[in-house]
């Protein structure tokens, strides 16, 4: 029997490589770089192992379900590690905030901001719970393909105030800015601006709260390849190396697809895990829906790209918690700078990633192994040349973690390397070198995003940050039962 494809081994496409191939439809997964993962590539250096992209997994029962399909169970493939304080957020007061799981630790640390603002933080723990049963438990695994969808959703939304976005609704709740802060930030993590996105996203609080946050032993790397022996036991089958140049679509179905390196895979369906403006404009561009989709879609407003700093040092610094987040001086102003404005800002936020707190394998003896990474804005908000703003950014921010965080950070340095919004457009093919695709403001959410199936080739799917609902690990996975339910319902058919 012909194969199915998918284009891509991000988690997006791991996930539903995965579901076909338990589901019995023998499945091939291509993937252009010589490791799976996508943005959570990891780099081994010197001893140090260094996860490129996600280090926060939540909702780890989405993971779960996908070794359950399969009557495998997660531990045997792959061990998860509760990480307390889920985050430490600090700022350049010295005042820090412990972001825990435990209700009276909580309480405690938001009263030593603002003791009124308990109670306003438990109201906005109900708001973020309502949105999270609504917005993630019912609607985030399943495709919206027509606007009816839309609208049957539409009056849950409305009573949701989805209209409105993060901070708005957490400053209806809370008064201190610290707090306020520390309660909006978390939409950042999926390329959304918390001044602009949907106060859908508040839902994150929740599902953290509900189900905790998590670090894979081994790191997420470990994550990838146990989701990737899971599939390979499945029967599914890996390319490595191999870079889609075009797929080859008959009228209004695909028949093939090609490779760079010239082989061609005949197939029943594709679904892409790649950029989605990378989907239509390049591998379909031949195609006239696709080509007017490309142009649609290059019209959308794309998330933030990241600046991201590995590094290792001959040091473990035990001082720090497993992530840290560190508010520069600005909040609002800089994430306007980020999203919307052309140049790159003096100042930073910053986050920092410290694995070896929690699984010191990472790093050899006594070391540590790091990263950090800056929002900065995409290609298209600021056409910037990163070969000049790369290393000097660079060179900034280790001065400040120095001063701030890590004393004596460069005397300890091993190796670093740095991955730019150059990076993203260049190794992962991100259109703008976004590093979360479209961003999640409302009217480019739900049926306002590409759709798990597309409206016009009959056999083509979207799968991962760029469809529904969106990026992250849960996004991203979320997203691939979506599509699985309707291919799987297109190829039983
Ligand atoms: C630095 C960073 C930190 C993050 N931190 C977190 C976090 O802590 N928690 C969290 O939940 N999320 C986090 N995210 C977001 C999350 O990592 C992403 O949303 C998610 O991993 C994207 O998965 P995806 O399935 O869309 O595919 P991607 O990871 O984007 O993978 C797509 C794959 O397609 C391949 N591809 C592209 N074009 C072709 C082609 N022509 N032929 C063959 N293959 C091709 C690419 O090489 C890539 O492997 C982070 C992202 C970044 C960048």
């Amino acid at each position: 029997m012909k194969h199915t494809t998918v284009i891509g081994a991000g988690f997006g496409g791991l996930a539903l490589a995965i579901r076909l191939q338990a589901a019995g439809v023998p499945t091939r997964l291509l993937e252009q770089r010589d490791k799976p993962g996508g943005r959570a590539y990891v780099y081994q250096d010197q001893g140090f192992t260094f996860d490129a992209g996600p280090t926060v997994i939540t909702d780890p029962s989405a993971i779960e379900e996908l070794f359950a399909l399969a009557g495998k169970s997660m531990r045997d493939y792959v061990e998860l590690l509760p990480v307390t304080p889920f985050y430490r957020l600090c700022w350049e007061t010295g005042e820090v905030f412990n972001y825990d799981n435990d209700q009276a630790r909580l309480e405690a640390e938001i009263r030593k901001f603002n003791p009124a603002d308990v109670a306003g933080y438990q109201r906005f723990l109900d708001y973020s719970r309502a949105v999270f049963a609504e917005g993630y438990l019912k609607l985030g695994t399943v495709p919206f393909l027509s606007f009816r969808d839309m609208l049957r959703a539409a009056p849950q939304l409305a009573r949701l105030q989805a209209w409105r976005s993060v901070y708005s609704k957490v400053a209806s709740f809370i008064e201190d800015d610290k707090l306020r802060q520390a309660f909006s930030f978390h939409s950042l993590l999926v390329g959304g601006n918390p001044f602009a996105t949907s106060s859908i996203y508040t839902l994150i609080h929740a599902l953290e709260r509900e189900w905790g946050v998590w670090f894979p032993r081994g790191g997420t790397g470990a994550l990838v390849q146990g989701m990737l022996k899971l599939f390979q036991d499945l029967g599914g089958t890996l390319e490595l190396n191999a870079r889609v140049s075009h797929i080859e679509a008959k009228e209004a179905a695909i028949s093939a697809v090609h490779l760079e390196d010239g082989r061609v895979f005949e197939t029943r369906a594709v679904a892409s895990n790649a950029d989605v403006v990378h989907t239509y404009g390049d591998l379909l561009g031949r195609h006239p829906a696709a080509a007017a989709q490309a142009k649609k879609l290059k019209g959308k407003r794309m998330s933030n790209s990241l600046f991201v700093l590995y590094f290792g040092l001959n040091h473990h610094h035990d001082q720090l918690a497993h992530h840290t987040v560190c508010f520069g001086p600005r909040y609002r102003e800089l994430i306007d700078e980020i999203f919307n404005r052309d140049g790159l800002a003096e100042d930073f936020s910053l986050y920092l990633h410290a694995p070896c707190v929690t699984d010191p394998s990472l790093a050899p003896p006594g070391c540590g192994s790091y990263y950090v990474l800056a929002p900065v804005p995409h290609l298209g908000t600021a056409d910037l040349d990163w070969n000049v703003e790369g290393p000097r950014l660079r060179d900034r921010i280790f001065a400040y973690l120095e001063e701030h965080y890590m004393p004596g950070l460069r005397s300890q340095l091993v190796t670093h390397r740095i991955f730019t919004p150059f990076d993203f457009r260049d190794q992962l093919n991100a259109y703008q070198g976004s590093a979360f695709s479209v961003e999640p403001i409302l009217r480019q959410s739900a049926w306002f995003r590409p759709h798990n199936r597309d409206s016009h080739i009959r056999n083509l799917y979207l799968v991962g940050a760029g469809t529904h609902p969106g990026a992250g690990i849960p996004g991203v996975i979320g997203s691939a039962k979506a599509t699985a339910s309707l291919m799987l319902e297109d190829l039983h058919a």
